[in-house]
């Protein structure tokens, strides 16, 4: 299945050189743009403290299928309605968004290419003259880290968690060429912009120990990166369930009254932390039936293979065969932890 996946992405990314090329071909305005971008980095670090919009956006928000919400006084989330995979690489797969504080800006996951981080950093400039002065990756996947390289040329430190520089430079999942964060935290941090906290923390499940979320105090917004995929199929394929079913119980705890911003989906509240619980927990009830019937995961991946009526408006169906071997790997086949004689 990893492969298939795999061969998914390899497509869209067959078709980024292919609209790539295209454009080149029509003389389009935004690769002189970037062209323009890549020499003179100085000149944007600079620009970026204009209040007007001087550059030449990449793309529109509408053709890169997003849509700005404000979702907080000054926070404000890209919420991206594509399937997966995405009709065209221009088309951003996850949500992204930014927290405008008195004396400057966090962005949080910059997109899959650096066309849609200059469409973000133009987000910004159409609504704040302070400057950006950090980013953060949720976690490594490349949806979430490949419009880094954007901010790495404006000198703005990205922030990442454990072993996420590693992951991308294996090229890991598909990160091959991303550019990976500059700067590891590894617990509980309090990022001040100005007089704004955005607190950042641990959470585990989804991407082998790269997970972070951010929480605004003040406006009680939280970013949950993929630890939510809202009226999605999630990505197991990188996840350990139990971590995760872990990791939402402490989250619907802590942020109660939240406003949530996941990483796939729409904005949403605690009721979609629940969701995705929910949807973790019908998964195990399932996956310890096949163990009962003693079913190979091959018979698994047959019998159960159609998506539940209950997801029938979920995107992202794709992946569910992954979600069917995460279940069987991670909850049929674990072994019942022996009593000590
Ligand atoms: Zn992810």
């Amino acid at each position: 299945m990893l492969k298939k996946l795999k061969i998914k992405y390899l497509l869209a990314f067959l078709l980024a050189a292919i609209a790539t090329m295209m454009s080149i071909t029509l003389g389009h305005s935004w690769s002189i743009a970037q062209a323009q971008k890549q020499t003179q980095p100085q000149t944007q670090i600079q620009a970026q403290n204009k209040p007007v919009e001087t550059s030449i956006k990449t793309v529109s928000l509408q053709n890169a299928g997003l849509q700005l919400q404000e979702v907080g006084q000054g926070i404000y989330a890209l919420v991206a309605s594509t399937d997966f995979p995405p009709v065209s690489p221009m088309v951003a797969i996850c949500n992204g968004g930014f927290v405008i504080g008195s004396d400057g800006v966090l962005v949080i996951d910059p997109f899959q290419t650096s066309e849609l981080a200059e469409l973000m950093i133009a987000t910004v400039k159409s609504l704040t003259d302070k400057p950006i002065r950090y980013v953060l990756n949720t976690h490594y996947h490349f949806d979430h880290t490949g419009g880094n390289v954007a901010f790495v040329k404006r000198e703005v430190p990205i922030m990442g968690r454990g072993v996420i520089r590693e992951y991308i430079q294996s090229g890991r999942n598909n990160t091959g060429g991303v550019t990976p964060p500059t700067m590891i935290i590894n617990s509980q941090t309090d990022i001040w912009l100005g007089d704004r906290q955005v607190r950042i923390e641990r959470v585990d499940g989804h991407s082998s120990g790269t997970d972070l979320v951010a929480y605004v105090p003040d406006a009680k917004v939280l970013f949950t990166g993929d630890m939510v995929f809202n009226k999605r199929i999630p990505f197991t394929a990188d996840g350990d369930l139990r971590q995760w079913q872990a990791s939402l119980y402490r989250l619907i705890a802590t942020f109660p009254e939240a406003k949530v911003v996941p990483g796939h989906g729409d904005v949403t509240d605690v009721t979609g932390l629940q969701a995705q619980q929910a949807y973790f927990s019908s998964l195990e009830r399932t996956a310890l039936e096949w163990k009962s019937q003693i079913l190979t995961k091959e018979q698994v991946l047959q019998k159960f293979a159609k998506v539940p009526d209950a997801y029938k408006e979920y995107k992202f169906k794709g992946l569910y065969s992954t979600n069917l071997e995460s279940a069987y790997e991670q909850f049929a086949r674990s072994a019942t932890i022996p009593l000590i004689p």
